[in-house]
């Protein structure tokens, strides 16, 4: 199997196009087209992950956090960035990382840390915008079925837990073939009238390309006429942070107890204690100190996030109770998220999970 075919298996549990402005995913060094070896999965790209991989013989390492993040002018092998993309590339190592995308969806970091403390009823904190599209598509009578197939098996046409979402109106559509085409319907220069249906189907942005290919695909028409149109309605599932509820309401005493163990923390930091039980906690792993507001705003008992600076500790004032869990400690349960991905089928290459701690921060 080729690095591009695990990739792409990858990116269909977190798109590319979900990672923030910001960021720099993707496929750092490498080449989609080498067979891989075997996969080294890692929270962080060190110097240590890079040589467990070349020792367990992996040429693909995929981690969350970036190995390049800012733009890169020179490799300069006596700074970290320089010397480790430097040894990948002489190592032929491909450094695949997937960041925002996996924080932005559902089913990703904020996922796996919600499934960490229990939390059921979850939603997005933070829906991301302009992430839902619908597709208007012209189709001639007695071929609906057929185009409306091949559309929902592109993954279009799911709202909630509902699949096979359309709607279809019907009307006359007009048109004279010129010189040079090729009409299924009618003759050239002979203007038609044909019996056509509306057909309207939602789907997420980063199907586009996939959706409109099989429409056209099943679509009997030379020139099909159809509107894609971006909707502001919200993407379910897609965004930042996630609320939820935990089995039952803590005390925050209790709570602070519950979030310390599952952080693996001996010591953690939190805002003033609001004399409230604890039941709607939101979270966000890694650095989620822009989520605060948005924490309050949609009545957490608890926000639950990691690097969190002095000031960011006044901002709940009294509203929620602020924790800071640690950023590795909030993320570093995403080495298990990719590992299953990468384990649900029986593929042929190696999954392993590093062994290298990459934590950088010490407690004394
Ligand atoms: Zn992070």
């Amino acid at each position: 199997m080729t690095i591009g075919e695990i990739i792409n298996m990858l990116e269909t549990v977190a798109p590319p196009s979900l990672q923030e402005s910001w960021d720099n995913a993707g496929l750092l060094t490498g080449r989609m087209t080498t067979d891989c070896s075997g996969v080294l999965i890692s929270l962080d790209v060190t110097d240590a992950v890079l040589q467990e991989a070349v020792r367990r013989g992996c040429n693909l390492v995929v981690a969350h956090h970036p190995m390049i993040f800012r733009g890169l002018k020179r490799i300069d092998e006596d700074e970290p960035t320089g010397r480790l993309t430097a040894f990948a590339i002489r190592h032929e190592l491909a450094v695949y990382a997937m960041h925002t995308n996996l924080d932005n969806v559902m089913d990703g970091v904020n996922g796996v840390l919600a499934d960490r403390f229990g939390l059921t009823d979850r939603r997005i904190l933070q829906p991301m915008p302009g992430q839902l599209m619908k597709m208007v598509c012209m189709i001639p009578e007695g071929h609906l079925e057929a185009v409306s197939r091949a559309v929902f098996e592109a993954g279009a046409g799911r709202i909630g837990a509902y699949e096979g979402c359309g709607f279809t109106s019907n009307g006359l559509g007009t048109f004279t073939p010129l010189t040079g085409s090729d009409p299924f319907i009618g003759a050239t220069g002979i203007p038609e009238t044909v019996r056509e249906h509306r057909w309207e189907v939602v789907f997420p942005a980063w199907l586009q390309r996939r959706v409109t290919a099989a429409m056209r695909a099943a679509h009997p028409y030379e020139e099909v006429a159809f509107d894609i149109l971006r909707l502001e309605n919200e993407l379910h599932g897609v965004g930042s942070g996630i609320i939820g509820l935990l089995p039952e309401a803590l005390t925050e005493a209790a709570f602070l107890d519950h979030a310390r163990s599952v952080a693996g923390l001996p010591v953690l930091r939190h805002s003033a204690r609001t004399g409230k039980m604890v039941q709607r906690v939101a979270l966000c792993g890694g650095a989620g100190a822009f989520l605060i507001g948005r924490a309050v705003a949609a009545g957490a008992d608890a926000y639950l996030t990691g690097d969190l600076k002095y000031h960011d500790f006044f901002e709940p004032d009294g509203r929620l109770l602020l924790v800071d869990i640690g950023h590795y400690e909030s993320e570093h349960s995403s080495v298990d998220l990719l590992y299953h991905i990468l384990t649900k089928k029986n593929y042929t290459f190696a999954v392993l999970k590093s062994v290298s701690g990459t934590n950088p921060v010490n407690y004394h």
